[in-house]
């Protein structure tokens, strides 16, 4: 008998790692009687912007909410276009139809990561930005992106959900587009439970992210009329409810603090996969550039589905048979009912993504694993191939 299938412990595809640390500061904050926003947001916005050198921090509820500021930040609205990568989340996308725009979707390289020279060819005058994401954690390559960006006076703004911490060259991911925003969600790499953040380096920007994030109450009319009382607020544009709260906070400012360990962790695991599937040419493993440092958000495998007699669905059904959790990301958007209904995308349109999708798995990386879970892991994904190799 394989030695894998004498395990008894069923392997979760993710586990957020949550301490005395967190849990004391909540109890903490619940006893402090101050619940929302307070000085638990603004302590965790000051050392999340200088964990990515930002000049400015705006905490939110949602990484979705964060990325609706920062496109109303910099203007998107009706008849305009905004290019996104087609192998990304949902609400990299919905956020811009909500403020009235298009989304444009762009095809993807094997890296997983938006296809530049693509992306400018979908460029129209009325393209308003561009959204590219670090997709897994691995950085776009900004350089190139930010000189399109600017030959065509379009703006950038960072999806970096899944890049805490990721470093392009010797930058962190947070100020090299105009605005950034990150993901706190239960199953990112830190997490509040929900909740987000914008990054930028333009005072401006983040003045108007911040107004908006809480119906659009100036501050500069407390400070004005400070005379008048702590009660006196002025409502200069229609904003939304996207505060952060103290007790979401309570838990980032740990997590924070934890990230380079939990990153350090990951890209352990990272290694280990990569030994594991070394001799095994039907794994295509994920690879990283040089100059960038990969968050290891996710570990995404290629499996070489013509060399195997069954297909990815099957592969992942297998691997929970023997208790291995594992996800996709993603169904590329250009493939889901709302794209190909309401903007006439077909499969073929975007077919790099299309492919990818029958070939990858998202197999589990997380500072809860132990070195016995990964070799199991990666013990059952080359049992799997040699089984059902072609
Ligand atoms: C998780 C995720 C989001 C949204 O994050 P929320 O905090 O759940 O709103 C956006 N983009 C990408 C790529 C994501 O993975």
């Amino acid at each position: 008998m394989a030695v894998e299938t004498l395990r008894q412990h069923a392997i979760p595809f993710f586990s957020p790692l949550l301490g005395d640390e967190e849990i004391d500061s909540v109890v903490e904050t619940l006893r402090s009687g101050w619940l929302t926003t307070g000085p638990k947001v603004k302590r965790f916005e000051q050392l999340f912007a200088e964990s990515v050198s930002a000049g400015h921090a705006i905490a939110v509820n949602s990484c979705t909410a964060a990325l609706h500021l920062a496109l109303e930040a910099i203007g998107v609205g009706p008849g305009d276009e905004v290019l996104i990568p087609t192998l990304t989340f949902a609400s990299t996308g919905e956020v811009i139809m909500h403020l009235g725009a298009t989304p444009v979707l762009v095809d993807c390289g094997p890296d997983f990561l938006m296809d530049v020279a693509e992306m400018e060819s979908k460029i129209t005058p009325r393209t308003k930005a561009v959204i590219p994401v670090h997709y897994g954690g691995h950085p776009c390559d900004m350089e190139r992106i930010l000189n399109v960006a600017r030959r065509h006076g379009i703006r950038v703004i960072e999806d970096a959900a899944h890049a805490i911490p990721a470093r392009y060259g010797d930058r962190p991911i947070g100020t090299i587009g105009d605005l950034t925003y990150f993901s706190f969600y239960a199953n990112k790499t830190i997490t509040t439970g929900e909740g987000g953040m914008v990054t930028t380096n333009d005072a401006e920007l983040a003045d108007r992210v911040r107004l908006m994030s809480l119906h659009g109450i100036s501050k500069d009319a407390w400070k004005r009329f400070s005379a008048e009382g702590s009660w006196y607020y002025e409502i200069t544009a229609p904003g939304y409810k996207f505060n952060m709260t103290d007790i979401a906070a309570a838990i980032g400012i740990h997590q924070l603090a934890k990230s380079e360990r939990f990153w350090q962790r990951r890209a352990q695991i990272a290694a280990q996969y990569d030994e594991r599937f070394a001799f095994t040419p039907e794994v295509v493993t994920p690879t990283t550039d040089l100059h960038v440092q990969n968050a290891w958000h996710l570990y995404v495998i290629r499996l070489q589905v013509e060399d195997l007699t069954i297909s990815r669905n099957e592969f992942i059904t297998q691997l929970n048979q023997a208790g291995i959790g594992t996800s996709v990301h993603y169904l590329p958007l250009h493939m889901h009912p709302l794209y190909r209904e309401r903007f006439g995308y077909a499969t073929e349109d975007l077919p790099r993504g299309a492919d990818l999708f029958q070939r990858i798995i998202s197999l589990p990386i997380h500072p809860r694993l132990t070195d016995e879970d990964v070799d199991f892991v990666a013990a059952t994904v080359n049992r799997l191939v040699d089984e059902h190799h072609r």
